[in-house]
């Protein structure tokens, strides 16, 4: 039997805990967390869906490679961020596509865009559907005909590898654990790690400028990005594979974080390596979060380039498991494919010691491969790294129990970081109301720049069961008003998607817009591609 995803959650149907399962669990998390207990609640269950009758159908030309069943629409009506998982969850699936498509070569996915833009029908890309910014969700303006999916799962195949250049081409479809079990054989590796790496696949990597697990140098996929194939409405768009250029603006760079807004990305030539073999990693204790963020600030304008950089606050850290609520935590860790890192890490530590940092006893220092990303942890490392890998599977089980569980990452300059920090904690706690009495908002660092931070923030509290949307509405609002107000952006990694359409609109310069405008005019000049996310199509 095909083991299939559950269509309203993270992980797969079989992977659901039974109720007993959720009420043993529903007790420890809410001691844990601090939060009155809650009684855990059932999802609602495929056969019993009512979703919209379909607006359309697919035509002869796509049928072969087309479902219209209730699964595949359920499946790919929705991303998963909180307010998506919440939906889901109480069957809440008010735009599903009309069906699905599942092209299995390029000339099927010519025909779905063709098709689409003929009959003014929405086309929207899906990779992995693991967006959290309502970026596959077929929430349409006006003038549309119906919605269909393009689901890409079938493009998933490592196709050529270029050992001396150290590149590889890989099939947009391609999830992470794929693309990385098929490069192993070749003893390379795309070392991009997003916490969502298990389901999101290499073209909404692409199409939303991700951000993996390490800190520092290349993260961002557009780092690891030669050259780019897409599908548009009005035509191919392919770049040569090049190790730089200086040839006006890049081709490559206007597809990264295109969004599906332009055309279906279809395969990309990547920057691949050898996998690691030097690693050392190290937990490091600050008294509170900000004598680490000056640390994490001296380490990143050091030079030394640390894989990973990750400072915890008190709260963060002692949820994790990594800490005891004390004190914040920085996960320090290098690795290395030629030469030794303790060298680096022994510069690291003496800055650490510098600001006040207590390292933890054991170092957790490696000089085998294994898989990139998931080496030993040391000092709290280990316990942080299991609990960001599980979180995914965590939030499900919030929800069932009535927990929020919302996440919101920006990016700022170093100068403005304290004060937009205190203006975004404050901000969430106003806006969590009564709630607010039982809330944890966190802080850490994803990434970091010699420039500035990226904090993330997780909004903890207890869920108004009945009214979660209107709950989430409110802290989503504030939080992102106090973020681009304290000169943030609206997003670091998790792209603009529909939800942070508002705050993007402020953010990005006027200009700008109409460019992308003019544009997606070219690539997409029916305007089907998808419709609310990003800009708005000419009119
Ligand atoms: C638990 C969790 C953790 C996450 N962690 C991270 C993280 O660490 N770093 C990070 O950057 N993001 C993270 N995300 C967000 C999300 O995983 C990323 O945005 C990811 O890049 C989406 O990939 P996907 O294949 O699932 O794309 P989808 O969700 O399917 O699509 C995302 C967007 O890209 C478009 N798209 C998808 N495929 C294509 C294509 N082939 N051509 C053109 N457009 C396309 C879609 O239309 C949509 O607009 C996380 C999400 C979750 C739920």
């Amino acid at each position: 039997m095909v083991r299939r995803r559950k269509h309203w959650g993270w992980g797969y149907e079989d992977q659901q805990p039974d109720h007993a399962a959720l009420e043993a669990s529903a007790a420890t998390i809410c001691e844990r967390l601090g939060l009155p207990a809650r009684e855990p609640r059932e999802p609602v269950g495929l056969e019993q869906l009512a979703l919209p009758l379909p607006r359309i159908e697919p035509p002869r030309q796509l049928a072969a490679f087309s479902s219209a069943g209730s699964y595949e629409r359920a499946a790919h009506a929705l991303g998963k961020s909180y307010v998506d998982v919440v939906r889901g969850f109480s069957g809440d699936f008010a735009h599903p596509p009309d069906f699905v498509c599942f092209p299995r070569a390029e000339f099927e996915l010519e025909q779905a865009i063709e098709w689409c833009s003929s009959q003014r029908v929405a086309a929207i890309p899906f990779g992995g559907g693991t967006s959290v910014v309502g970026g596959v969700t077929p929430e349409l303006p006006s003038g549309y005909n119906g919605a269909v999916s393009i689901d890409m799962g079938a493009f998933d195949r490592v196709l050529e590898v270029d050992p001396v250049s150290r590149s590889a081409l890989i099939g947009a479809g391609a999830t992470g654990p794929s693309l990385e079990a098929q490069l192993a054989s070749h003893g390379l590796t795309l070392r991009h790690y997003p916490q969502s790496f298990e389901f999101s696949t290499l073209g909404g990597w692409i199409a939303t400028r991700a951000g993996g697990h390490f800190a520092t140098l290349w993260t961002h996929i557009e780092d690891m990005l030669e050259s780019v194939r897409a599908l548009t409405p009005a035509g191919a768009w392919e770049s040569r594979r090049l190790p730089g250029s200086g040839a006006g603006v890049s081709p490559d760079r206007m597809l990264a974080g295109s969004e599906g807004v332009l055309g279906v990305i279809t395969r990309a030539w990547m920057r691949v390596q050898p996998r690691p073999r030097q690693r050392s990693s190290v937990g490091v204790r600050f008294a509170d979060f900000a004598h680490g963020a000056q640390c994490v600030r001296a380490i990143s304008q050091s030079g030394l380039h640390p894989s990973n950089l990750r400072l915890l606050d008190a709260g963060e850290a002692a949820l994790t498991g990594a800490g005891d609520g004390s004190h914040a935590l920085l996960a320090l860790a290098f690795e290395g494919v030629d030469h030794p890192v303790s060298e680096a890490m022994g510069r690291a530590r003496e800055i650490c010691r510098e600001h006040g940092g207590v390292a933890g006893e054991r170092d957790g220092a490696s000089d085998s491969g294994g898989d990139a990303g998931q080496g030993a942890g040391a000092g709290g490392v280990g316990s942080w790294r299991s609990a960001f890998l599980g979180a995914p599977y965590l939030r499900d089980v919030l929800v069932a129990i009535g927990v929020m569980a919302e996440t919101f990452e920006t990016a700022i300059t170093w100068e403005r970081f304290d004060a937009l920090h205190e203006r975004v904690i404050a901000a969430a706690h106003a806006a969590l109301g009564p709630e607010a009495a039982h809330a944890r908002v966190q802080c850490r660092f994803t990434h970091v720049y010699p420039d500035g931070p990226a904090p993330y923030f997780t909004v903890i509290a207890p869920a108004r069961r009945g009214s979660e949307i209107e709950q989430w509405l409110t802290v989503k609002a504030a939080v992102s008003d106090a973020i681009v107000a304290a000169g943030g952006t609206i997003t670091h990694h998790h792209a603009v998607g529909r939800d942070h359409r508002p705050w993007y609109d402020q953010q990005r310069p006027e200009l700008f817009a109409a460019a992308l405008g003019a544009l997606k005019a070219t690539t997409d000049p029916a305007g089907v591609m998808n419709p609310g996310v990003l800009i708005d199509p000419l009119a």
